[in-house]
């Protein structure tokens, strides 16, 4: 396992290296690496095909686009236009925002509101936002919690305008680089990129196969050991996005207790649900939920409001919501739950000390 996972660093995190060309004569050989620093997190692309160098500026490009719209901090984004308008106020906005504002409405419909993206004001009084962490009062929280509301956002259906009820902010960070792995796919196929690894600080997305034909090799972190090299597994993906939601992912430590990123919007406090990590995995060659949203997007929303539900509502959802993705859950108690769709392609680390199951 280990050299297994030595694999997995070249495959989809060795990204940093600079573009190393093939010779002209071997187009399938040609190969562009390069690394963006973009919506807080470090991305690579590593994309090979003889078009690989258009196609890996033409997705930085495509990020820098979607930062500048969706950016929390950036006062022109549309994000933040939409943010400081006054309630009912109708804000026109770029038609990849309101496909976002859309698709965070309809995923957290679909999951209960454990997605949703009117938490802003409460990521915001944690200190996520500005990185000014602080632990806000119960009564602080309560009195934001009354302007959260997935239901609270408005979207035209046949013109770019959104607005908001009374006091209501978005922030579409629990899906925004789903999304954006869904754009760089549709750039990759319009170059004929043959094989490539995106990956965008926890959505990676596994395109084609490798260049040897066997799949490529995705590692899950282990959320216990953060700072270190160290995996629960891997799994060997094809045409596949992998997106991990996890609490080592961003968090402070406040007198002795850890207060991560990913906010239950039933208590407004860090999801405490037993779990420390949610991978998602679904097919990139289709379209998600019928069309209205693409696998990316998806991926990135679900494991988001699959760490909020928690173990057994996320087996529910997975058994029972009619969404195709497969997952991979990591439990505070030391488990590592793999759902029968993916078992076949996860190895375990053997001396990770976890305990492995499969889920039908
Ligand atoms: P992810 O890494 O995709 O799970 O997204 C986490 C980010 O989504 C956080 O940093 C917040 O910006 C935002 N967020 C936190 N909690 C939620 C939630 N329950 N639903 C939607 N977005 C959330
Ligand atoms: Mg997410």
């Amino acid at each position: 396992m280990k050299r297994l996972m030595a694999a997995v660093l070249t495959a989809v995190l060795l990204g940093s290296l600079s573009g190393c060309a093939g010779t002209p004569a071997d187009p399938d050989k040609a190969q562009e690496s390069i690394q963006v620093i973009a919506m807080d997190t470090v991305m690579t692309f590593k994309i090979y095909g003889e078009k690989s160098t258009h196609a890996a500026y033409a997705a930085e490009d495509e990020v820098r686009r979607l930062e500048k719209l969706l950016s929390r901090t950036d006062p022109d984004s549309d994000v933040s236009r939409l943010n400081a308008a006054a309630a009912g106020e109708e804000v026109e906005v770029s038609v990849d925002t309101l496909a976002l504002i859309f698709s965070a409405w309809f995923f957290a419909k679909n999951t209960d509101g454990a997605f949703d993206d009117t938490l802003a004001p409460v990521s915001s009084a944690w200190g996520f936002t500005e990185d000014s962490f602080r632990v806000p009062s119960q009564e602080e929280l309560d009195e934001l919690l009354e302007y959260v509301g997935w239901d609270k956002v408005h979207y035209g259906t046949d013109s770019l305008i959104a607005s908001h009820d009374e006091g209501v902010q978005i922030d579409l960070g629990g899906i925004a680089k789903g999304y954006v792995a869904d754009r760089i796919a549709e750039i990759l196929k319009e170059n004929d990129i043959p094989r490539a690894t995106i990956s965008l600080g926890g959505n990676v997305l596994a395109w084609g196969d490798r260049p040897d034909g066997d799949p490529w090799l995705v590692g899950i972190q282990d959320p216990g050991h953060p700072d270190e090299e160290a995996y629960v597994g891997g799994l060997r993906l094809e045409d596949a996005f992998a997106v991990t939601s996890g609490s080592y992912q961003r968090y402070f430590e406040q007198d002795g207790r850890i207060y991560h990123h990913i906010i239950d919007p039933a208590t407004g406090y860090p999801a405490d649900s037993g779990l420390t990590s949610v991978t998602v995995v679904a097919d990139c060659s289709r379209e998600a939920a019928d069309g209205l949203a693409g696998t990316g997007t998806m991926c990135d929303a679900l494991s988001t409001a699959l760490f909020v539900m928690g173990e057994e509502k996320a087996l529910d959802f997975w058994r029972t919501s009619g969404f195709e993705f497969q997952m991979v859950l990591v439990t505070e108690d030391g488990r590592v739950l793999v759902t029968d769709g993916i078992a076949d392609v996860f190895t375990a680390e053997e001396e990770s000390g976890y305990h492995y199951e499969t889920v039908s």
